[in-house]
């Protein structure tokens, strides 16, 4: 065993964890209660400083729907089946058990109070009962593997048995020792909260494959200075991404113009197929349904009769309420009025002149495009506004436990993985599902050896 008192001394651990992030820690936990002695190394100051941003501080960590598409990357149906061994219910039983509250707001579950604060406690008190270690400010700079059959390693290092320990971990300034090794070090996505890819290379030498990673959830840039001045507006309506003229993803909610982006779940949800697309150097749109609910036949109609007011030609007689109505007064009583603006110029109505007198063919080019605005895309805001990352260690090199294929003892968990959830709270619980999985069968297979 290595969990003694002269090896925690000496740093070394039956399971070490790279990485304090929700999926490192729920990994710590699943490890500790099989009853291994873990410890957890993180670069940062302190834990879980992505957690505490996620939901704009409420910590949406899992959805009461789920379907196939709701997981991205390399293969989502293994995706979908680790959430499935570790899913929703497992994870809501997990923090009523350590007592704390949930709730739903729509399909969307947070902690009770909608603090993010909340979750993080819960992880840490948990972790805090277990004995686990969480080391902070040990950024991880190396790892050596040592297969079974090789001399041991030096005693200088280790203390006895040192033929259990299997990694050698380098932090800036310590190694540390053990049986089994979690990385759980995230993406690139975000990296002022400590996940940056700075393992990748290692992780490399180690054997593994890392699918390019790209950000995803991040807004996409636009350099259209008219739309610029829509700086604010937020309309809901359908969202497709146009790739080479070819529509890659549809989505919808609401979106928000930005002065040099724009954003919003729905823009989101379809910008990982766009990261790619700007490498490639293809020609990206995202086009706008500003009246999904409507086809274009039908919202002609409307705005023919938003254009014309009521009239009554009998009983108005002379009186012509057409006269009284400016373009733009009669589309802005059906969208945003700086977006009306915006849409007047884009088909060559002028905003000012008289709604009666537009003609029903600048009419029908008006409902054309308020069915289909494009708008020209021109990269994304980077991983340093992504929320999660689209790439990541290639997930036909793990098990089902989420143990590596190429080094015995390693296992991969988090966002590191090839996996990228939609908006809604499944990247949380694809942290929380994986790291449970494969903490627990690190904890398992080092104490039944
Ligand atoms: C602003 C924002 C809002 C979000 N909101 C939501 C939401 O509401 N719902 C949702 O489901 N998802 C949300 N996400 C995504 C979610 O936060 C991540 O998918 C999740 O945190 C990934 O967990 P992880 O443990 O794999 O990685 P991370 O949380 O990134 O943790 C990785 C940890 O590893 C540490 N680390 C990295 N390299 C080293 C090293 N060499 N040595 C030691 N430590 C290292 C990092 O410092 C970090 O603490 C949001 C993300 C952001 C940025």
């Amino acid at each position: 065993m290595l969990g003694n008192d002269k090896n925690k001394k000496n740093n070394i651990s039956e399971v070490i964890i790279i990485g304090a992030g929700p999926a490192g820690l729920m990994a710590a936990i699943s490890a500790a209660r099989e009853g291994a002695f873990v410890t957890v190394l993180e670069q940062k100051d302190k834990p879980l400083k992505k957690l505490y941003a996620t939901g704009n501080g409420r910590c949406n960590f899992s959805n009461i729907y789920m379907d196939d598409k709701v997981y991205r990357g390399g293969d989502p149906e293994f995706a979908l089946k680790i959430v499935d061994h570790y899913d929703r219910d497992d994870l809501l039983l997990f923090f009523h058990e350590l007592g704390m509250m949930t709730k739903h707001i729509g399909d969307y579950i947070y902690p009770y109070n909608e603090q993010a604060r909340s979750v993080a406690d819960a992880l840490l008190l948990e972790c805090r009962r277990l004995g686990v270690k969480i080391c902070c400010e040990e950024r991880v700079v190396d790892i050596t593997y040592k297969p079974e059959n090789e001399d041991e390693v030096s005693s200088d290092v280790y203390s006895e048995p040192a033929d259990e320990v299997r990694f050698e971990v380098k932090t800036v300034g310590r190694i540390y020792g053990c049986r089994k090794l979690i990385l759980a070090v995230g993406g690139k996505a975000s990296p002022a909260h400590g996940s940056d890819g700075n393992l990748n290379g290692v992780i490399k030498d180690l054997g593994h494959t890392i699918v390019k990673q790209y950000p995803a959830l991040v807004p996409l840039m636009h350099t259209d200075k008219k739309l610029a001045k829509l700086a604010g507006v937020r309309v809901k309506c359908a969202v497709s991404l146009i790739v080479s003229g070819n529509t890659v993803s549809s989505e919808r909610g609401e979106i928000i113009f930005n002065k040099d982006n724009i954003s919003g779940i729905p823009v989101m949800q379809v910008s990982r197929y766009a990261a790619k697309a700007f490498e490639e150097g293809r020609e990206v749109y995202v086009r706008l349904d500003l009246f999904p609910d409507e086809t274009e036949e039908e919202l002609s109609g409307l705005l023919r009769r938003a254009f014309d007011g009521y009239y009554d030609v009998l009983s108005l007689k002379n009186k012509d309420p057409r006269r009284d109505r400016s373009a733009l007064e009669a589309l802005g009583l059906c969208t945003n009025e700086k977006l009306a603006e915006y849409c007047l110029n884009a088909a060559g109505i002028i905003p000012r002149s008289i709604a009666g007198n537009v003609q029903e063919k600048k009419l029908k080019a008006l409902a054309k495009l308020l069915k289909g605005l494009d708008v020209r895309v021109t990269g994304d805001a980077g991983f340093e506004r992504a929320q999660v990352t689209a790439g990541g260690v290639d997930l036909s090199e793990l098990t089902d436990d989420l143990g590596s294929k190429i080094i015995p003892g390693l296992y991969i968990a988090g966002e590191l993985a090839d996996v990228d959830g939609t908006c809604g709270g499944y990247n949380l619980q694809w942290a929380f599902s994986s790291g449970a999985i494969a903490g627990r069968d690190a904890g398992k297979s080092v104490l039944n050896r």
